[in-house]
């Protein structure tokens, strides 16, 4: 199952906040969307959120300033989104007490995908720590991974990969996703990455992209992890 949070997002632009509060309902997530600071800061303290996603350029109030009195009042994890992609302004947010950042403009995957890796920084998440699918099984703590009950020895990206299409078996994840989420390659990043890695972890698992079992190729859109009909 995904990890599931209570999201404030403080986002000014209308088209913007709509479709990402509906991107992050669909994943499952509770969202309440703010169109400035001043209204953000008492949100955040009412609302108790897990995440605040925090746009920088907003009508009102300095994102940094809002940033620096959020951190007064809480320690909830603060993701963001800024339209600068600079060292010296990341450094800036970082200090001030951002937890991580998203450059504009960004996709809903990349959101996201910064969103469950906050929550797993924050141990916040119910998730069970072992994922089972099939005969599959994912230790998420000891990163030991079992197939058929035999013992399979993956690098990291490969485990990472894994788990990123476990966590949602079922569901074909596009590649961007995965990027996104495994290489955090916001963009750029090029889907050979992901099917090269996807071709060991298959040797490794005992399958091949011909005679699939678990990792199933969706062509032009991405892959699914899912049980095979036989286990
Ligand atoms: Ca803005």
């Amino acid at each position: 199952m995904p990890r599931m949070a209570q999201v404030l997002l403080v986002e000014d632009d209308g088209a913007i906040r709509t479709a990402l509060t509906r991107a992050l309902r669909d994943q499952g997530h509770t969202v309440s969307a703010v169109g400035s600071g001043m209204p953000a800061l008492s949100a955040a303290v009412e609302q108790k959120p897990d995440v605040v996603l925090l746009d920088l350029g907003l009508p009102d109030v300095d994102g940094a300033d809002v940033l620096s009195m959020l951190r007064a009042v809480s320690d909830v994890p603060v993701i963001v989104a800024t339209a600068r992609d600079d060292e010296t302004e990341m450094v800036r947010l970082l200090d001030l007490g951002a937890d991580d950042y998203v450059i504009k403009p960004y996709t809903a995957a990349q959101v996201t995908a910064r969103i469950r890796a906050v929550l797993r920084r924050m141990g916040r998440t119910d998730e069970d720590p072992v994922i089972i699918v099939g005969n599959l099984r994912i230790d998420t703590r000891s990163y030991e991974v079992t197939i058929d009950g035999r013992p399979v020895e993956l690098a990291r990206k490969e485990f990472e990969l894994l788990l990123a299409l476990a966590r949602r078996a079922g569901e074909v994840v596009t590649k961007r996703d995965l990027l996104a989420e495994v290489w955090q390659l916001a963009w750029g990043g090029s889907d050979r990455t992901v099917d090269v890695h996807l071709s060991w972890l298959r040797r490794k698992l005992g399958e091949s992209a011909r005679e699939p079992r678990y990792l199933h190729s969706v062509r032009g859109v991405g892959v699914r992890l899912a049980a095979p009909e036989d286990s």
